[in-house]
């Protein structure tokens, strides 16, 4: 229907997470009439971020690429939060994206550390605990002496499972396992939360153990 580019670049804004056909075609013809420094910019900036930012090897939160100029030693990047000494090392806030370190930081209240597990259990969709950063969460706790972990999953059936997944995994070690208290809206997104509500959910957490 649409020349070849034309069509390309509605396929592949099709594939992004949230755009259906019809915002694919409307995201493309905006951009197809933005000034061509305008849409030079924006592939600039997606080349730019898959270029300089990586997962952080300790927490898996985003990370920038360690270059020359920041003193990269070659051996993985750490996040800003992983490399603040200030922050406590012994709790440990158990998270499924990086969106959602973002949204606990913005409450303030939080001086622990994060573990990012980069998705949530979903057999339907193959995810399994293979495919999540799960053995890294264990390592992590024994290494760095991690005396609490908080299940921070989505309040949605995915985030259940994986938090009951982890329980069971967690169970028999001599670490305090709480979870954040269903303050969240049942079915959203913790990202979504005001950080008012995600402040008292992380406060009312309880033991789950
Ligand atoms: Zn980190």
């Amino acid at each position: 229907m649409y020349a070849a580019p034309v069509q390309q670049l509605i396929d592949e804004l099709g594939r992004l997470p949230g755009i259906g056909p019809k915002s694919a075609q409307r995201i493309a013809f905006y951009i197809l009439k933005s000034p061509a420094e305008d849409a030079a910019r924006l592939a600039s900036s997606i080349t730019a971020a898959k270029a300089k930012v990586t997962w952080c090897r300790r927490c898996f939160n985003i990370a920038e690429v360690p270059s020359a100029e920041t003193g990269g030693s070659g051996d993985g990047a750490e996040c800003e939060i992983c490399r603040d000494p200030r922050r406590d090392s012994s709790v440990l806030c158990v998270v499924e994206e990086p969106r959602d370190v973002i949204a606990f930081e913005k409450t303030g209240l939080y001086r622990g550390r994060y573990h990012v597990l980069l998705g949530a259990l979903s057999p339907l969709d193959g995810i399994g605990p293979a495919q999540l950063k799960i053995g890294e969460l264990l390592a992590r706790i024994e290494a760095e002496g991690v005396t609490e972990v908080i299940l921070s999953m989505n309040p949605n059936t995915e985030g259940e499972v994986t938090a009951l997944h982890l329980i069971n995994l967690l169970k028999d070690r001599s670490v305090k396992l709480t979870k954040i208290a269903t303050g969240v809206p049942v079915g959203g997104d913790l990202e979504y939360a005001d950080e008012l509500t995600l402040g008292r959910a992380l406060e009312g957490r309880h033991e789950v153990r």
